[in-house]
C-alpha cells in the first residue's frame, strides 16, 4: 500500500455567527432560550489527488483525478465556494485517513471505468486478430502434414471396411512416421508459446497513485442551549455542522424523529409538533406518552392532574364529569353522584338517610337539619 501522508492543511473560513444561524435552524415555540453556550470542535474532510497510470501494448496514458471525501463519502464540488487559508496543522492533530484513502482509490476506479472498458475492449479485439495471424501462420507450415493424414486416413477407413488386419497396422506405423517427419508436436508448441507472449503484451496494467493529500480542516460548532419551559428548565446540545449545513443532536422523545421545532411537553420531553398534545381539560401541553387518558364520559383527552377516578364505579372522569362531596371529601362521576331531593344538589350516594317525616331519602347534611330541627321544635314546645 502506498504512503498515506498528509502533503498539505487548509482551513476554510466560515464567515458566519453560528449563534445566529443556530437560531434560523432550531425553535421552541411553547419555551423561550436562556442561554446559548458555544464551543467548536475539530473536523477534516480530504482532498485526494490520484494519478492513473494506464499500461498495455507499448503504450502509457495518465488520467488525473481530484477526488473529496467528506464523513467517509466522496462528494462533488470543490473549494471553489468557500474561503480557504493555508493552515499549519500538526499531523498528530489529524484524524486516521486510512478510511477515507479506501473511500477516494474506489472512486477513482469508478471514475476511470469507462476508459478501462475501453481500452480492455480495444485490447480483446486486437489480441484476437494477432491471434488468427498466429493460427494462420502455422497452419501453412503444418499444411503438408495434414495432406497426407488426410490421405492415411482414408486407406484406414478402407482397410477397415474390408478388415485387412495387416494394412491396418502399416497405415498406424505410417502416421508415427509422419508425425516424427513433419516435428508437427514442436510446431504446436511454438504456436502456443507465440499466443501467450502475445496475450502478455496486451495486458492492461492499471495503476492509481496517490499524489497529493490534502486535509481541510473546518470547525463543527457545539451549542449548550438553556431554554426556559415555565416552571421547567431544560437543556440541549446541538451540533451545526456548516459543510452539510447540518444540525444534531435533537430527536422527539416520543418518536425519535430530528426536530427543528421543539415543543416541551408539562414534564419535561421535548417533543416534535406531531407528538405534542393538548389536555383539553386544562390546556396545558403534553406528549403523547403523558396524555394517555380519556375522560370515560365525555372522550376528551385529560392529563394525569384532570382525570379523577370514581369512588363507586371506578371510571376516570374529567372534572366537568366529577362531583366532590365536601362532607365525605370523596369523588364521584356525574353518573354516580346522586341528587337530593330536599336540597337539589349532588352528593355521595353512600350517604343518604331516610327522613323521619317525609320517609324520603335525603342527604346527611339535610337529615342532620331535619334532626337539629326536631330538637329545637321540642326545646320551644316545653
Ligand atoms: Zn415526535
Ligand atoms: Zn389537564
Ligand atoms: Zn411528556
Ligand atoms: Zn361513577
Ligand atoms: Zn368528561
Ligand atoms: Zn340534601
Amino acid at each position: 500500500m502506498e504512503k498515506l501522508e498528509v502533503t498539505k492543511t487548509l482551513k476554510i473560513d466560515f464567515n458566519l455567527n453560528p449563534i445566529e444561524e443556530i437560531k434560523k435552524k432550531i425553535f421552541f415555540p411553547n419555551s423561550s432560550i436562556n442561554k446559548i453556550k458555544l464551543r467548536e470542535k475539530p473536523a477534516f474532510f480530504y482532498k485526494f489527488n490520484f494519478k492513473t497510470v494506464f499500461n498495455y501494448l507499448e503504450e502509457t496514458e495518465e488520467v488525473i483525478s481530484e477526488v473529496y471525501v467528506f464523513n467517509s463519502k466522496p462528494i462533488k464540488g470543490d473549494l471553489s465556494s468557500y474561503i480557504v487559508l493555508d493552515a499549519k496543522i500538526p499531523l498528530s492533530e489529524i484524524p486516521d485517513t486510512k478510511n477515507a484513502y479506501f473511500v477516494a482509490k474506489e472512486e477513482v476506479k469508478k471514475r476511470i471505468q469507462k476508459k478501462t472498458n475501453e481500452i480492455s475492449l480495444r485490447l480483446r479485439l486486437n489480441l484476437k486478430k494477432e491471434k488468427e495471424k498466429i493460427e494462420k501462420k502455422f497452419k501453412v507450415e503444418t499444411k503438408d502434414f495434414h495432406k497426407k493424414l488426410e490421405e492415411i486416413t482414408e486407406n484406414l477407413m478402407k482397410f477397415a471396411k474390408s478388415g485387412n488386419m495387416e494394412k491396418i497396422a502399416e497405415e498406424k506405423k505410417f502416421i508415427d512416421s509422419l508425425k516424427e517427419q513433419s516435428n508437427f508436436q514442436a510446431l504446436e508448441k511454438d504456436k502456443l508459446h507465440e499466443i501467450q507472449l502475445e496475450s502478455q503484451k496486451h495486458f492492461l496494467n492499471v495503476e492509481n497513485k496517490l499524489e497529493n493529500l490534502t486535509a481541510i480542516y473546518y470547525p463543527i460548532f457545539v451549542f449548550t442551549i438553556d431554554v426556559n419551559a415555565q416552571p421547567l428548565k431544560k437543556s440541549f446540545t446541538v451540533e451545526l455542522n456548516p459543510i452539510s449545513n447540518n444540525v444534531t443532536g435533537i430527536s422527539c422523545e416520543s418518536c425519535s424523529n430530528k426536530v427543528k421545532e421543539i415543543i416541551i411537553c408539562s414534564t419535561g420531553h421535548a417533543v416534535c409538533k406531531n407528538c405534542s398534545l393538548i389536555c383539553e381539560s386544562c390546556s396545558k401541553v403534553y406528549c403523547k406518552k403523558c396524555l394517555k387518558n380519556n375522560c370515560e364520559i365525555c372522550s376528551k383527552k385529560i392529563c394525569k392532574n384532570c382525570g379523577v377516578r370514581c369512588f363507586r364505579c371506578s371510571k376516570l372522569v374529567c372534572k366537568n364529569h366529577t362531583r366532590v362531596d365536601k362532607l365525605t371529601g370523596r369523588y364521584y362521576c356525574i353518573n354516580c353522584s346522586k341528587r337530593c331531593e330536599r336540597c337539589g344538589e349532588m352528593k355521595d350516594p353512600f350517604n343518604f338517610k331516610i327522613s323521619k317525616k317525609t320517609n324520603a331519602e335525603i342527604c346527611e347534611t339535610c337529615y342532620r337539619k331535619e334532626m337539629q330541627g326536631k330538637v329545637l321544635e321540642g326545646v320551644f314546645e316545653s
